[in-house]
């Protein structure tokens, strides 16, 4: 680095070095030995190819879900159930690292049986105390993400690859609000650049805990529910990565789900905006706004399937590459209920509005989509046990009616916005069936309307028979279908490289 740049450009990673690229894999990916072998492949790929892992990994599989039931059984003084699930969970964390690293287990072997004598007490405490508080609940989940970065820290040294625990709580620095703490992202930056920039200096691949940081006086907080993606972006960000991978198993963003539609084509490349409509409508792959610390710097995420290394998976940029299809992606959204709640005219119109939407913000009820008159709105909201409250409240100020098992199909592109025929296109093809309420979100890129629950596999088919038979071949891969996926593992790879890991996944890389 030249001397006299300034103090910001001296905590970027050193221009010398090589792309850094931030590996994120979730539950699956290291939910056994075979899977974290699979993993530590896929990552020694990217390194044989010059790159610089940083890796963040997830709990392995359904562990949060058990530290949680525990935390719930100690709660209500069923300590036997409580020890009985911590007993089985640290049965698989010996025996998922004896198959690792074999002889070598004394080590790992005891931090293991440190943490879960550790898990044990605080769940007795809970039990003994009667009382579970945010903070515990944080303290008790934070112990799948703990255990695993350390168990897969330790297969990679078995298999000679130097590499680092680096306990993440370190790092991610965090307001106190626990179960979905706010990451400090200037202290984040300085304390990556602190303990897990040098290790990269010295070729080793650091492993940290996705999920999991502290507050700044030490206490252990968490990201919430699946947020080690979160994790993997504020890392990437914090050290400027080339890239970030979220590795899941799935072969990416699909232009439908290809359960419905065996035709669904892989989507290549999307904006971060498409990739926020279609997982807010329904589709699971990742929850983008725990990828914007990435994509505020323009750091490209790409999703892509450890059970399929060489496919390339879908890239998410901050702007939507050029495409000369309309439409990216249709998504559905079974299990919906629709209101219809009509004014009894004893408030005045905004009074009656307001006093509507307190109804559901009063039940934390989040509403899909709206649709109004002078008089009445429509709304429609997931299939929940509060919904006689909610009915019951807004008949005081209302007549309400109800549609249960209603579905939303929502179609997601860049290009809806003024796009001339869409909307005849898009009714066209679902002519034979009842649209409930049509709506186009403000941002110009979705386009959505409720149908009835049954009518949801005919509509997405049509549909994307509509939108996706001239697909673009920039944008879409013609060749992974639904369909072809199976085929496509078994078949030669498409693209030769000798670490086994597709190589168009660095286009993006500086
Ligand atoms: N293990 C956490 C969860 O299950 C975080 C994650 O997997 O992303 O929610
Ligand atoms: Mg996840």
């Amino acid at each position: 680095m030249v001397e006299g740049s300034s103090a910001g450009d001296q905590r970027k990673p050193k221009s010398s070095g090589a792309p850094i690229v931030v590996m994120k894999f979730g539950g699956t990916s290291v939910q056994d030995a075979a899977a974290i072998h699979r993993t530590i492949s896929i990552v020694k790929g990217r390194r044989d190819r010059g790159l610089r892992p940083v890796v963040v990994v997830s709990a392995m599989a359904k562990v949060t879900d058990q530290l949680l039931l525990a935390a719930e059984a100690a709660a209500v003084n069923d300590t036997q159930q409580a020890m009985e699930i911590s007993r089985s969970l640290r049965e698989r964390h010996l025996g998922t690292a004896a198959d690792l690293v074999g002889r070598n287990i004394q080590a790992v072997a005891k931090v293991i049986h440190e943490n879960f004598d550790k898990l044990e007490d605080i769940l007795r405490g809970v039990a003994a105390v009667g009382e579970l508080t945010k903070r515990t609940i944080d303290l008790i989940s934070s112990y799948g993400e703990r255990l695993s970065s350390r168990i897969v820290a330790d297969a990679f040294e078995h298999r000679g690859i130097r590499s680092a625990h680096v306990d993440a709580r370190t790092c991610i620095i965090t307001n106190s609000h626990h179960g979905r703490a706010v990451p400090q992202t200037e202290l984040i930056g300085a304390r990556l650049h602190e303990h897990v920039l040098p290790l990269l200096e010295v070729s080793a691949i650091p492993i940290l805990g996705g999920f999991i940081g502290s507050a700044a006086n030490g206490i252990t907080t968490t990201l919430g529910r699946g947020g080690s993606d979160f994790t993997a972006a504020l890392v990437g960000s914090g050290l400027n990565a080339g890239a970030i991978e979220i590795w899941t198993d799935v072969n990416g963003i699909m232009t439908t789900d290809p359960r419905i539609c065996p035709d669904a084509l892989r989507v290549r490349a999307l904006s971060f905006e498409e990739a926020a409509e279609l997982a807010y409508f329904g589709a699971k792959v990742l929850h983008p706004s725990t990828i914007l610390p990435a994509v505020k710097k323009d750091i490209p995420v790409w999703v892509l399937n450890s059970h399929n290394p060489l496919n390339e998976g879908t890239k998410i940029t901050a702007f939507a590459p050029r495409s000369s299809s309309p439409l990216k992606s249709i998504s559905a959204k079974k299990h919906l209920t629709i209101i219809h709640i009509v004014s009894s005219r004893m408030l005045m119109s905004h009074k009656f509005l307001r006093a509507s939407f307190e109804v559901f913000d009063r039940y934390a009820c989040a509403v899909n989509m709206v649709s109004t008159s002078e008089v009445s709105i429509s709304v429609s909201i997931d299939a929940t046990d509060e919904l006689p409250g909610i009915i019951a409240d807004l008949s005081q100020i209302a007549t309400v009616r109800t549609e249960e098992r209603k579905a939303l199909i929502c179609l997601v592109g860049e290009n809806i916005q003024g796009h001339k025929g869409l909307s005849e296109r898009v009714f066209s093809a679902v002519r034979e069936i009842n649209l409930d309420m049509i709506s186009q979100g403000a941002n110009g890129i979705n386009m959505s309307f409720m149908i009835d629950g049954t009518a949801v596999e005919g509509a997405v088919r049509s549909l994307h028979r509509e939108f996706f038979a001239d697909p673009d071949p920039a944008i879409f891969d013609l060749a992974n279908t639904g369909k072809a996926v199976a085929s496509a593992v078994l078949s030669k790879p498409r693209i030769a490289d000798p670490s086994g890991v597709a190589k168009p996944a660095f286009a993006g890389v500086p």
